[in-house]
């Protein structure tokens, strides 16, 4: 980081608060770095910090050692509602609810904890975690904007994402009532059903 001349005008005109917005700054940093590193969309930083995009790019590079990928993000719900998918998103929102409910802390920071615990329980189970951060941080956006939501399975009484108008009398979710082919490849790290 350069010392300005402005940084120096503002530190010397008022100390306390631009101690704080280089307190405040530097939260942003690690919050961009700890997203980079989680394989955050640049997207995702834009929206979750308020550093420029000149600044996170730079960062990006600096962290990620390339690019980041260009392109949109992924718009339709339809991935965290197919069966491999879902089971893996699901399992993700209970994890999320359940901190948002128990713990204080930024929505961001909240995401980012529920997502490491996420990661665990797939290393220690030896399952591929097909849920990237970038489509984490998207379901809890979906949600929150009401185009999905949790139901309750019928069966197993298990909370599962699914679209907001889904009836949960007759509900059955996908580890309940599997599709034909459901856990029969041979990808390791895939879903295996006993
Ligand atoms: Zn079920």
């Amino acid at each position: 980081m350069s010392n300005t001349p402005e940084t120096t005008v503002v530190v010397a005109k008022k100390p306390a608060m631009a101690h704080k917005s280089i307190v405040n700054e530097s939260r942003e940093i690690e919050r961009a770095v700890t997203l980079i590193d989680l394989g955050a969309r640049l997207q995702v930083l834009e929206s979750e910090t308020t550093l420029s995009y000149e600044r996170l790019l730079r960062l990006y590079k600096e962290v990620a050692g390339r690019s980041p990928s260009k392109g949109q993000l992924p718009f339709s719900t339809d991935w965290f509602l197919t069966w491999q998918e879902n089971i893996h998103s699901s399992l993700f929102l209970n994890i999320y609810e359940y901190l948002s409910k128990s713990s204080a802390g930024d929505d961001i920071d909240m995401l980012i904890k529920a997502y490491r615990l996420y990661s665990e329980q797939m290393v220690a189970t030896e399952v591929e975690p097909l849920l990237s951060f970038t489509r984490a941080w998207r379901l809890v956006k979906f949600v929150d904007a009401h185009m999905l939501t949790m139901t309750t399975c019928s069966q197993c009484h298990g909370h599962y994402v699914t679209e907001p108008y889904e009836n949960s009398r007759y509900f059955v979710c996908g580890l309940c009532n599997p599709p034909a082919r459901a856990g029969k490849g041979k990808n390791a790290g895939g879903l295996r059903l006993h």
